[in-house]
């Protein structure tokens, strides 16, 4: 296994994980809020957060040991939605530090040797409740979460989930500040024409390549099919590496997202696209420029199994 993100991108088409809070949730240990409040708003307080890590790990180990056996290159520590102002609204607040570290060491300990571990950071969320004037904060809290990740040792971050461009910079700047690389991804809804605040996938892959980026693109919100042409539209604009982690439920073609979908969260075996559809996405990834591929939410071992076996054979036809 190559010792950095930036070496193993040179060797060829990485293979990152999967998605770890919907298939905990499916499996009985991640709280997804459903019933308690309108989930998919930005204004919960306790939904898919990652304190499993330290209320059942062995569950956490499990799903990490299937993803590598998968053919993960790459384990992403649990610690999407771990920053502080997140965790305190879910009541986890005091527990911040631990479950950031345990987190981390789970993922080391499963991937010893065989892949590298990426600390997951994501959103706050400031900025949907409370606008742009909280990026101070949101600065404050992600740059905690990153001293976190550092100390308990990751090899990189994965910036991910960002809906606002504005936030993504935020954390470019405290990635760069920490001396860690960062493979940053952006999420597109409801459309994946802009984000959030307003920019094309274009500019938003422009501005995070400027930032330092090792790779740029999208994760979450979108099937295979659906992400595909807002990457083409990154690709256009960037020369660094794409990543791409799109999500495991059909979208359509009003919503180009599935958080924005009625079937979120209680329905979404209902939208749930076939591992083919990676297969296919897996065969694409060197064609489209895409360096860095893997799954959101929906994705367990068998999507990440089919993207691996996708690459593997358009590999062979080099
Ligand atoms: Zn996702």
């Amino acid at each position: 296994m190559a010792k950095s993100i930036t070496e193993l991108l040179k060797s060829g088409v990485v293979i990152g994980d999967g998605g770890y809070l919907i298939e905990l949730e499916r499996r009985g240990y991640v709280d997804s809020g459903s019933g308690r409040e309108e989930v998919g708003t930005g204004r919960g307080s306790g939904q898919f957060t990652p304190e499993v890590a330290i209320e059942n790990p062995d569950a956490l180990r499990e799903l990490h040991r299937e993803f590598l056996n998968a053919g993960s290159h790459v384990l992403q520590a649990l610690t999407f939605f771990g920053t502080r102002e997140k965790l305190n609204r879910a009541g986890y607040g005091a527990d911040t530090e631990r479950i950031n570290s345990v987190a981390v060491k789970l993922a080391k300990e499963v991937a010893g040797e065989k892949a590298l571990v990426a600390g997951s950071v994501s959103r706050t969320q400031l900025t949907e409740r409370e606008g742009m004037a909280s990026l101070d904060k949101s600065r404050d809290h992600i740059a905690e979460q990153i001293r976190l990740l550092k100390d308990a040792g990751v090899d990189f971050l994965i910036l991910e989930t960002f809906f606002h461009l504005a936030e993504m910079k935020v954390a470019l700047e405290c990635a760069a500040a920490a001396g860690l690389p960062a493979v940053a991804t952006m999420s597109f809804r409801p459309l994946i024409t802009k984000c959030t605040d307003g920019h094309t996938p274009a500019e938003c892959a422009k501005v995070m390549a400027d930032l330092g980026a090792v790779a740029v693109g999208a994760n979450c919100e979108q099937d295979p099919k659906r992400m595909l042409p807002l990457l083409r539209e990154m690709r256009g604009a960037t020369s660094v590496p794409l990543a791409a982690q799109p999500a495991a439920f059909r979208t359509t073609e009003e919503c180009h997202s599935f958080t924005r979908l009625p079937a979120f969260p209680d329905d979404l075996e209902t939208i749930q696209v076939s591992r083919n559809e990676f297969i296919e996405f897996g065969k694409a990834a060197r064609q489209e420029g895409i360096g860095y591929i893997g799954g959101c939410c929906g994705c367990n071992a068998a999507y990440i199994r089919a993207l691996a076996r996708g690459v593997e054979e358009s590999n062979k036809r080099l």
